[in-house]
């Protein structure tokens, strides 16, 4: 299997590497082969090459079986016009690879409670909630404008989505709860909005294709609402672009640990990109204080969605957890009584216990 690698900026590359290595115990306990191509992306790119996303990166990508990317971005480049930002890259590559599907697990180990908000009885024994945000359509791509002077003047954005773009989602919506406890959570604002009328009907038109997943459906500010007050009703949410976007931030926040989440971004016959939820943290870059687990995590969800080796994916979500219940932190998850740890230490300690 071919996976591009962009190690991108800051503590990418740091935890680029770790990610390698649980590959390569992978790849000696299940006999598989992967192959790694390394590229260019972000920060780096524009200072090779001149832009965020060179067209060489963009072949190779498109040529492999996934992506696995670290993060991009840094204050150096934060003063360029907004297409040659580091930014720029990872929505190109976004759009290259066709992505209309972004999957955010908002995953609580019990062992971390501590660094959640949240009271530990609304917490139990931890949480994993799926929020599958729609990628390319939507408020963020639909007509938008700005005409008129003074006061008059106005700004405007619409969201718009097809049939065919609901029914695309629904299905990796209702496909993933039939992989998790067959229970979909839809979340629109029927009540107000005609696009989210049509996300409705759509939606409850292709449940009758998973009769045995249980379909629901919340407006968004009770979702909000809900997934403070009580998120272990939450197992698969499915929703609108910017829904999605500030729903995934809320839930990921529950767990308060950025460091431990992974992302997918995912297309229809095109290679999927992993990456963690966080950013390029240049602060600590090349200290070795970062911590690899949302990308060793990034990892997991690459071998269950693109690789279909679920045993795989579980033997690293398995390991990730042993490690944390042997008291192993990194400098963001260190808490009193456990052992301190840097990037190099938590990603051979994993890749022991895989
Ligand atoms: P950030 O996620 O990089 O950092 C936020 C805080 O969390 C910082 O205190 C950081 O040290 C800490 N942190 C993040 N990841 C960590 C890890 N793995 N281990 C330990 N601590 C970790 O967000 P930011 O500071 O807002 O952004 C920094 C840069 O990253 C900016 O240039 C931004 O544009 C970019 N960014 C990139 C992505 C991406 O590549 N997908 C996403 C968000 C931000």
């Amino acid at each position: 299997m071919k996976i591009a690698l962009i190690p991108g900026d800051g503590i990418g590359p740091d935890i680029i590497d770790q990610a390698v290595k649980v590959l390569d115990a992978i790849s000696r306990k299940y006999n598989v082969k992967f192959s790694f191509e390394e590229v260019l992306m972000g920060g780096v790119a524009i200072d090779k090459t001149g832009v965020p996303l060179p067209e060489e990166t963009m072949d190779i990508c498109k040529n492999s079986d996934a992506v696995l990317l670290g993060a991009v971005g840094g204050d150096e480049w934060d003063n360029l016009p907004g297409h040659l930002r580091p930014e720029a890259g990872l929505l190109g590559l976004r759009k290259g690879l066709g992505a209309f599907a972004n999957l955010r697990p908002a995953i609580l180990f019990p062992q971390l409670k501590n660094a959640s908000t949240l009271k530990p009885e609304v917490l139990g024994d931890g949480l994993d909630i799926m929020v599958i945000r729609e990628l390319t359509g939507g408020l963020y791509f639909g007509e938008k404008g700005r005409e008129g002077e003074g006061t008059e003047e106005r700004a405007w954005d619409t969201l718009p989505y097809t049939y065919s773009e609901i029914e695309r989602i629904a299905r990796v919506g209702f496909e993933l709860a039939m992989k998790r406890k067959k229970k979909l959570m839809s979340v629109d604002k029927a009540n107000i909005l005609e696009s989210s009328r049509l996300w409705r009907e759509v939606v409850t038109k292709i449940a009758k294709d998973y009769e045995e997943v249980t379909l629901s459906h919340m407006y968004v500010d009770n979702a909000a609402m809900q997934l403070i007050r009580n998120p272990k009703q939450f197992d698969v949410i499915v929703t609108e672009n910017m829904f999605g976007d500030i729903l995934s931030d809320e839930a990921s926040m529950l767990t308060g640990s950025l460091g431990m989440l992974p992302s997918a971004s995912l297309g229809k016959g095109t290679p999927g990109i992993y990456e963690p939820i966080h950013g390029s943290a240049p602060q600590i870059a090349g200290q070795d204080k970062a911590n690899p687990i949302a990308m060793i995590m990034s990892v997991a969800m690459m071998l269950r969605h693109s690789f279909d080796m679920e045993q795989g994916a579980l033997a690293i979500e398995r390991a990730v957890s042993k490690v944390l219940d042997k008291g192993y932190r990194t400098g963001d998850i260190m808490e009193d009584g456990k052992e301190l740890i840097g990037t190099n230490k938590m990603g051979d300690l994993i890749v022991a216990e895989i």
